[in-house]
């Protein structure tokens, strides 16, 4: 789960998907920007088709 940049606290699944369209901290109300690790996960799925077709041809 992300944690708040501004307080540090983790968000919840729920609250996570909430903030998805706000990107406001539950917890202290400051903005967020995509979280970092978020942002890996995202590009490893988005690497994965490439990394099987690579390793088909
Ligand atoms: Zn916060």
């Amino acid at each position: 789960m992300p944690v708040c940049q501004n307080c540090g606290k983790e968000w919840t699944w729920k609250q996570t998907v909430k903030t998805l369209f706000k990107l406001k901290c539950p917890h202290c109300g400051a903005n967020q920007y995509e979280s970092a690790s978020s942002r890996r996960r995202g590009s490893l799925v988005g690497l994965t088709p490439l990394v099987l077709l690579g390793s088909v041809n």
